[in-house]
C-alpha cells in the first residue's frame, strides 16, 4: 500500500481522516515540531475496533459505558495529532502546527514539556499484541513526511520521555522496523543508539 501524505500549511495532512479536537492550543512561540512521540492506546485496553479512542480526544466518550473510563477517564482530556488504527488507516485529530495534550509530564534529554514540540502518533495497540504490518507502513510514511515538512530530529516512545510513569508503545513496538521502513538516520533514534545519554 503506498501513502501519499502531503502536510499543508495549516498542519493538517492528506490521505488522513481529519477529526478536529478541542484539546488544542498554540505551540508556544518559540517551539516548531523536533520530536515524534510514539504512543499505544486502546479503549477499552486491549480491545481494538469500535470509537472508543476518537470518542476520547473529541470528549465526548460516555464514561459509563465501561468501568476503566469510569474510574480513569473522567473528565480527562487529551489528544494525539494521529491515531492510526489497527488496518493502518490514518485518523488526525491535531493540527501540527498546534500543541496536542499527549504526552504530559515529559523529558527528552533534559527539555521538558514535550507537548511543546512534538507530534503525538498513537498506534490503536497495547503493550501486549504485536503492532500490524499496516500499522508500520502507515507509520513510516507519516513520519518520512513530517520530517520533510518539519525539522525533525528525533522520534521516541512516551516510556522514553516518561519513564516509571508510561510504558507505551511498549515491548512489541518495533524500533529497529521503524528505522529500516523510513531509511531514518540512527540519530533519529536517540533512545536506542545513546540510552545513557537519557
Ligand atoms: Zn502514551
Amino acid at each position: 500500500m503506498t501513502h501519499n501524505f502531503a502536510i499543508g500549511a495549516d498542519g493538517w495532512v492528506a490521505g488522513a481522516q481529519p477529526f478536529p479536537s478541542p484539546n488544542v492550543e498554540a505551540r508556544p512561540a518559540d517551539a516548531v515540531p523536533t520530536l515524534i512521540v510514539v504512543h499505544n492506546i486502546s479503549l477499552p485496553p486491549g480491545e481494538f475496533g469500535g470509537g472508543a479512542i476518537a470518542d476520547l480526544f473529541l470528549n465526548r466518550l460516555d464514561c459509563d459505558a465501561h468501568p476503566y473510563y469510569a474510574a480513569h477517564l473522567r473528565g480527562v482530556r487529551v489528544s494525539a495529532h494521529f491515531v492510526i488504527r489497527r488496518d493502518g488507516t490514518l485518523e488526525q485529530f491535531v493540527s501540527c502546527n498546534e500543541r496536542a495534550w499527549h504526552a504530559g509530564a515529559s523529558n527528552f534529554f533534559g527539555r521538558e514539556r514535550c507537548n511543546d514540540f512534538s507530534i503525538g502518533v498513537e498506534l490503536e495497540g497495547s503493550d501486549a499484541a504485536a503492532f500490524e504490518a499496516a500499522q508500520y507502513q502507515t507509520l513510516s510514511a507519516l513520519a518520512q513526511s513530517l520530517a520533510a515538512h518539519y525539522p525533525i530530529t528525533a522520534l521516541a516512545g512516551h516510556s522514553d520521555i516518561a519513564p516509571g510513569r508510561k510504558t507505551d508503545p511498549g515491548p512489541h513496538f518495533d524500533w529497529a522496523r521503524l528505522q529500516r521502513e523510513t531509511s531514518f538516520p540512527d540519530q533519529y533514534f536517540p533512545y536506542r543508539y545513546r540510552p545513557a545519554a537519557r
